[in-house]
């Protein structure tokens, strides 16, 4: 009977997840490996700019009026400029006016054929090729549209197609082409009306806080506050479990602005922690959880590749702190008072090419007798996952909470084409099978000597 209630709330959960239009459905396998940077075309007429934005949101501008005043104050920052294109020969506008979206231009090359132009916030930057923009169609028509990426930059993500920002769905092999030498064209049958055209469906701020305010308000807590961000935005956190003395697993999402399958991942894994089975019970009652699931929003609302709204990787700067999303996570743990010896396990959730999960090669727990170990374990034994363990040599989240908290950490990447329903199952198994585990014993109570993690 325990068994079955608990199976029933799981697939409740998942469910619920899947049932959430903002998350993408299975995703194809994208072979991301190409030979070189699309030839650019020389455009065939220019268009004139648009004087207002069709069908954007007051608010949307403001949002996108301010982000952009604050990323042209950012020095080493290539601020987007947010506008809409109209090409009157085709009946076609162009805009890049949605939170996340990521157009640097548009030119037009014959007919109903475009050359789509994507820069990065900032170069160099890692091949994370972000784009998003909307297109609008007096009537219906084809269109033909060839990506090209500053700076030798690669196609990355195949296209994600929505009519209604809630529904997503994967641009099929008839429509998106990814040539030997590097090419990527999109071509769509267009209906009259709105299409939005990202590389991942964006997940915002608010999804976020939904998500969050969800989870939290099962548990009877409420998301809190806790920085802000380079933009202003609010840095958003939710805790629960066991009381304020007790061992803490930490939880961080988001560092990086396209990583959508790491969210996934993370919510799933925090889902399977909040469940109100014996299991997840038993837990909340040992181990204290704090969950911080996107620590850089302005990053997702600019569409940035990789950066703040400053254009920096913040998952580089667990040393330096000059940033106030770091900073603001490091004083919230500081004035939680969890520290070294507080923290039983971190994990930190991204997304790269395939499933990894790096680990800090100096970290004892590592050894036969560690929860680390026992972890990985658990984790390779449902699963095809790789441990790539890695000398605590740059300042990133999971050297930090290893070298500064003494804390087991783990850097959880998920594949970007992990299809969803694959990665949420690892994820609840990453869950129970840490639940089992925490706490193994009690968390070291001195960090280790890492002397170079922070110097670069
Ligand atoms: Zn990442």
């Amino acid at each position: 009977m325990e068994h079955s209630d608990a199976e029933r709330r799981r697939s409740r959960g998942r469910a619920a997840l899947r049932a959430a239009p903002w998350l993408p459905g299975a995703l194809a396998l994208l072979l991301a490996g190409c030979a070189s940077h699309p030839a650019v075309d020389a455009p065939q007429d220019t268009p004139r700019d648009a004087p207002a934005a069709p069908a954007a949101s007051t608010t949307a501008d403001a949002v996108a009026a301010a982000s952009a005043a604050t990323a042209a104050e950012q020095p080493g920052v290539v601020p987007q400029v947010r506008t809409t294109r109209v090409f009157d020969d085709d009946g076609l506008r162009f805009d890049n006016l949605l939170p996340a979206a990521r157009l640097s231009g548009i030119e037009r090359l014959g007919e109903g054929r475009y050359r789509v132009d994507i820069a990065p916030e900032t170069e160099p930057v890692n091949p994370s090729a972000w784009y998003g923009f909307r297109i609008h169609a007096d009537a219906p028509r084809a269109l033909e549209l060839r990506f090209a990426y500053a700076h030798g930059h690669r196609h990355r993500y195949v296209p994600k197609l929505s009519v209604d920002g809630r529904t997503w769905r994967e641009a099929r092999a008839d429509e998106f082409q990814l040539d030997a030498d590097g090419t990527a064209r999109l071509r769509l049958q267009l209906a009259a009306g709105e299409l939005r055209v990202f590389a991942q469906p964006p997940l915002l701020p608010e999804d976020f806080e939904a998500w969050s305010a969800s989870v939290a308000t099962g548990l009877g807590v409420e998301p809190a506050t806790f920085g802000r961000s380079v933009q202003g935005r609010p840095l958003r956190m939710f805790e629960f479990g066991a009381g304020a003395d007790a061992p803490v697993l930490l939880v961080l999402g988001r560092q990086h602005p396209p990583e959508n399958t790491g969210t996934q991942a993370l919510m799933g894994f925090v889902e399977a922690l909040a469940a109100d089975t014996p299991q997840a019970r038993s837990f909340r009652d040992r181990v204290r959880v704090l969950v911080v699931p996107l620590l850089n929003p302005d990053g997702v609302v600019e569409g940035h590749w990789r950066g703040n709204a400053r254009g920096v990787d913040i998952n580089r700067d667990w040393g330096p702190f000059a940033q106030p999303e770091t900073r603001a996570l490091r004083d919230l743990l500081q004035q939680r008072g969890i520290g070294a010896g507080r923290v039983a396990f971190a994990i930190d959730f991204h997304s790269t090419f395939r499933d990894v999960f790096y680990t800090v090669a100096e970290d004892p727990s590592r050894a036969p007798d560690g929860v680390l170990h026992a972890w990985m374990a658990a984790m390779q034994a449902g699963f095809d996952i790789e441990e790539k363990p890695s000398a605590a040599r740059t300042p990133v989240f999971k050297n930090w909470a290893f070298c500064r908290l003494g804390a087991p950490a783990v850097t959880y990447e998920v594949g970007d084409t992990t299809p969803a329903a694959e990665l949420e199952s690892v994820a609840r198994h990453a869950a129970r099978s840490l639940m089992e585990l925490l706490p193994a014993a009690a968390p070291p109570s001195a960090a280790p000597a890492c002397p170079r993690f922070d110097a670069g």
